[in-house]
């Protein structure tokens, strides 16, 4: 079943304690729909400037399940901007800058064919251009949002008004702290769940992510990897929603069993990932690494 995703196509700058990189391929939505890509077609819905490099686009549309008939390129604008730096452990970062350039201008027109989109997601960008995405697509099944620390901080209102509109919530456990004022992932969440969607993902690192759901609660751990393999977290949270939407589209279901495997799936997404900068660890995937990889995680996680 058709899957889109509106969000962030950017240029970033990522300190890591080994290394620095400039201009890499990122946004969320880029990473989003790389991540997709791999277990079906997703279409992309963002905007970029006329600064916007050919090897980004060449990266992006690489990807063969990418459709960037959505994607709307404008010459006289500045691309989407990014730096972040990583702490020693490579679990916390702050970010140097954010430069909106597109982002401060009308979102991206949705393109007509995308309106029989069943599954949305509405990766991370001002949660007023969320909202006005949202309502492009009157056929869908599922509508999920990504959101962070800027748009909690900047934006809440528009953020609480998109909440009412949406079938889940994905956010980091910082994330769902400092909307709430509470400092426990489940109560959080279930705070979350009061002010509209019917669940909400907590991510929480390399402790995984739990679900709370108005049927129950879920818990997945993260892939468990050494240090030494995690080059670049940048994206993994993108790349989590982009394995977990994209599972629950192919599947076409949307109970609390089908999401909790979405979350797995999300799990072995971002841990492919962080094994390198930018896009690359998703364009590494090869046949049958994720589910090489599924299986790995089942046996990790076997509870007996
Ligand atoms: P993640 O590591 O999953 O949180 O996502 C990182 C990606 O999000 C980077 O590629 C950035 O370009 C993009 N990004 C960072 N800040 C924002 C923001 N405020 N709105 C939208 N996208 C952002």
């Amino acid at each position: 079943m058709p899957l889109v995703v509106t969000g962030t196509v950017g240029i970033d700058t990522i300190h890591t304690p080994s290394a620095n990189v400039e201009g890499v391929a990122g946004g969320s939505a880029a990473y989003f729909a790389a991540a997709a890509s791999m277990l079906g077609p997703v279409r992309l819905v963002a905007a970029v400037g006329g600064d916007w490099p050919d090897e980004h686009r060449r990266v992006l549309t690489g990807f063969p399940n990418v459709c960037a008939k959505g994607l709307e390129v404008r010459p006289g604008s500045r691309t989407f901007a990014w730096g972040g730096r990583y702490f020693d452990n490579l679990n916390r970062r702050e970010t140097l800058f954010t430069e909106l350039g597109v982002l401060e201008e009308a979102p991206p027109p949705v393109p007509a064919e995308y309106a029989d989109s069943r599954y949305v997601f509405l990766a991370n960008t001002h949660p007023a251009v969320q909202r006005q995405l949202l309502a492009g697509f009157p056929n869908r099944a599922l509508a999920v949002a990504d959101t962070m620390d800027l748009w909690i901080n900047v934006a809440r209102k528009d953020l609480l008004a998109l909440f009412e509109e949406l079938d889940g919530v994905i956010l980091n456990d910082e994330e769902a702290t400092l909307l709430t004022e509470i400092p426990n992932a489940v109560s959080a969440a279930r705070a979350i769940v009061e002010m509209g969607p019917n669940f909400v993902v907590v991510k929480k690192g390399e402790h995984g992510a739990v679900l709370v759901h108005s049927e129950g609660v879920a818990t997945v751990p993260a892939f468990p990897a050494q240090l030494d393999r995690v080059v670049d977290p940048t994206g993994a949270g993108d790349t989590f929603a982009g394995g977990m939407m994209a599972h629950i589209a192919k599947s076409d279901r949307t109970d609390f069993e089908t999401l909790q495997s979405a979350l797995a799936w999300g799990t072995v997404m971002a841990s492919h990932t962080i094994e390198a900068f930018g896009l690359d660890g998703i364009r590494a995937i090869d046949d049958g690494d994720l589910n090489t990889r599924l299986e790995e995680f089942r046996r990790a996680a076997r509870i007996a």
